[in-house]
């Protein structure tokens, strides 16, 4: 960190401490954004291939249009009887599988998956969650303690138990069902009983995860057969980002007891939800009252109808789909003959870039040297999976054709200069 007590950065320390990280070895300074564009104090612009928030692209018109309107308006919670919310828990409910036929609204991804963990804990016998092994749910206490991407200073629960990232398994279709069954005879065996299986559709702290397509079927047949549920997180691959589904899970033709939602859904602005079967619903709501103060606010509901106006007239799963193929091959393309790269995976705008050491381990430093290497060409991306080894391209939706080729001669200079 700078030691000029006056910088921004050493302010910044200084008020907020050090759980809360910056990105980059030089830390950027943004303060406007317009579609896949950032632009810094200095009116430097930068392509934003990294954010997955700004859904619909940075500051959309459409979307700030109707949130400032509404903000005139009127701006309270859900304990009024309100045309806004009920429309779009409609509109947005018409993209699930019919089983999945009610919404409850919360503020953040990981307070939807703090109600999903406790509505499956709620109902069943056991109190049991199987995560995946470098899995990130979210902040709350119960969720951080399924976490396991936070390291070891933050203590799973007892009742956890977290099978591999699927990339790690060579036959996954079979090897991944069969990992979920051992961590369920393992609860059993240990009296915690099962409550649920969550993961995110694409595995993205996991580093991302997509195929074979399917797999995630016989893993919640596994789960249910024990008398537990199947939890989607779609907080990073829902809205479409995947492409030519609108959720992450509809490309595993499965269907969850339980999704959740969150991070795009409002651009920017804090929405997010549990999508669930009615009958789960009824269980918890009929016992148990939930309000959320923020959850579902006017404000928050016209940001996110305005989202899903513009996915649809926009055609902007076609898009993710079209750019993501494109991206993936030229990618593909470019690495074949680099043992560094061992793997491209991902659908859709979001790709994992697999970047290992000459012995085919994981390189955290390469990794490093690449994503920084984007940012001093001025283009965006982060990294997961084991040891942020996986680089993490997740684009604005609205990435073009144009968006990609910069980025991919950005990507040959960086393979090249090493
Ligand atoms: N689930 C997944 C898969 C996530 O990536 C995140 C956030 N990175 C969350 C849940 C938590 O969402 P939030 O930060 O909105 O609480």
């Amino acid at each position: 960190m700078t030691s000029n007590p006056e910088s921004l950065q050493y302010r910044r320390a200084r008020a907020l401490g050090p759980a809360s990280r910056l990105f980059y070895r030089e830390p950027l300074h943004i303060v406007r954004g317009i579609g896949t564009s950032l632009f810094d104090a200095d009116g430097v612009e930068y392509l934003d291939a990294y954010n997955n928030v700004p859904v619909v692209g940075h500051c959309h018109p459409r979307v700030v249009d109707a949130q400032n309107r509404q903000a005139g308006l009127l701006n309270t919670h859900t304990r009024y009887l309100s045309d806004h919310i009920v429309d779009y828990a409609e509109r947005l409910l018409a993209t699930f599988p019919a089983d999945l036929s009610n919404i409850m609204f919360t503020c953040s991804g990981s307070e939807a998956v703090d109600l999903a963990v406790r509505i499956a804990r709620h109902g069943r016998a056991g109190t049991g969650i199987i995560v995946t092994e470098n899995a990130y749910h979210g902040t709350t206490a119960a969720v951080a303690a399924i976490s396991p991407s936070l390291g070891t200073g933050q203590p799973l629960g007892a009742d956890v138990r977290v099978v591999p990232s699927p990339h790690r398994l060579d036959d996954v279709a079979s090897a991944f069902p069969a990992a979920v069954q051992t961590a369920v005879d393992d609860l059993n065996r240990h009296g915690h009983g099962v409550a649920a299986f969550i993961a995110d559709s694409i595995f993205s702290s996991d580093g991302v995860v997509s195929d074979p397509v399917g797999f995630l079927c016989g893993a919640a047949e596994v789960v249910r057969s024990a008398g537990g549920l199947y939890i989607a997180d779609e907080v990073q691959p829902g809205f479409g980002r995947t492409g030519a589904h609108m959720w992450g899970f509809d490309r595993h033709h499965v269907v969850p007891d339980m999704a959740v939602l969150g991070k795009p859904m409002g651009n920017g602005m804090p929405i997010a939800a549990t999508v669930l079967r009615p009958d789960l619903a009824e269980q918890f709501g009929s016992q148990i009252r939930y309000f959320n103060t923020f959850a579902g606010n006017p404000v928050a509901i016209a940001a996110a109808d305005a989202v899903l106006d513009v996915i649809e007239d926009e055609e902007l799963i076609g898009n993710a789909q079209r750019v993501g193929a494109y991206l993936k091959s030229q990618l593909q393309r470019m690495s074949s003959d680099l043992p560094r790269i061992s793997e491209i995976r991902g659908a859709g705008l979001f790709l994992g870039v697999d970047v290992v050491d000459d012995d085919g381990r994981p390189d955290r430093g390469e990794a490093d040297r690449l994503v920084n290497g984007y940012r001093d060409a001025r283009v965006l991306i982060g990294s997961a999976g084991q040891g942020n080894s996986v680089l993490k391209i997740r684009p604005p939706l609205p990435f073009s054709m144009n968006d990609a080729d910069r980025f991919l001669t950005v990507t040959e200079q960086l393979l090249a200069s090493r």
